[in-house]
């Protein structure tokens, strides 16, 4: 059975009187262990396929499944604590807390899901920076890392809770060419050993090198 499913999903905004159809009947499949990409031209609805994956969001119509559980029937509660235990996300801007060194920023969804000790969460958060590459930056403030190592830290904190599938909206999109590649291999990486890995990039390059590419636009896939 596939991880996620997306069946029939559409999705509304409305602003004032007008009613925009940012996804207009999407059919997704993703099995557990892939590697996809998600592009389209800005404003195809990319983000909005993300935030139904994550529960972030919910559709209009149509259902959305995860391993089994129908995202689209749980309680806002029931989806916070789902999202913290199942799904990663990684951002374009990093989204680190300024004021909290790497090692703090890597521990946070343990804190949220107060799991394990205070001793355990910072032995897990040290083991995923380590992970990632930044086993001699675990003190530092964001201010004091490149954009690639705070990305880093961000994909650290992704890993805390053991999740399953790691999503990245524009994950490299304010990276350098060479950092971005990194970035890129260390994602290969983290699908080599097993979790399932889903980003939206206009990186065309990089889209070409996942496993898999989902071609957006105007709110329906349009190439798979
Ligand atoms: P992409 O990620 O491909 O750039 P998005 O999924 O962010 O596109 O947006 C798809 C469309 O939905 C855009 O036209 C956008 O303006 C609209 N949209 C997204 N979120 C909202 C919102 N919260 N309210 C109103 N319109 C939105
Ligand atoms: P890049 O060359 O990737 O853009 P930077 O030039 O920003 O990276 O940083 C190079 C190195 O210096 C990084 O390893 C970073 O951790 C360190 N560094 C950058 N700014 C500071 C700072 N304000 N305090 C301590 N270390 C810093």
């Amino acid at each position: 059975p596939p991880l996620i499913e997306l069946a029939g999903v559409e999705k509304s905004y409305r602003t004032g009187k007008l009613e925009y159809r940012a996804l207009r009947g999407v059919d997704l499949s993703i099995t557990r262990g892939e590697m996809v990409a998600v592009v389209g031209p800005s404003g195809s609805g990319k983000s909005t396929i993300l935030n139904m994956i994550t529960g972030i969001d919910r559709p209009t119509a149509g259902t959305v499944t995860f391993d089994g559980t129908r995202l689209d029937q749980l309680s806002e509660e029931e989806l916070a604590v789902w999202r913290g235990a199942n799904v990663g996300i990684v951002f374009q801007f990093f989204q680190l807390l300024p004021t909290l060194s790497a090692l703090e920023n890597a521990a946070l969804p343990l804190d949220f899901l107060r799991r394990g000790s205070k001793h355990e969460r910072f032995e897990r958060a040290r083991h995923n920076l380590e992970v990632v590459g930044l086993a001699d930056k675990v003190e530092n403030l964001p201010t004091e890392l490149s954009g690639g190592e705070q990305q880093r830290v961000a994909i650290a904190r992704s890993l805390a809770a053991d999740p399953g599938l790691i999503v990245g909206d524009e994950p490299t999109g304010n990276l350098d060419t060479v950092t971005a590649a990194e970035m890129f291999r260390l994602l290969e990486r983290l699908n080599d050993e097993g979790k399932t890995i889903l980003f939206v990039t206009h990186d065309r390059e990089l889209a070409a090198r996942a496993r898999r590419v989902v071609e957006i636009r105007d709110g329906r896939v349009v190439g798979d």
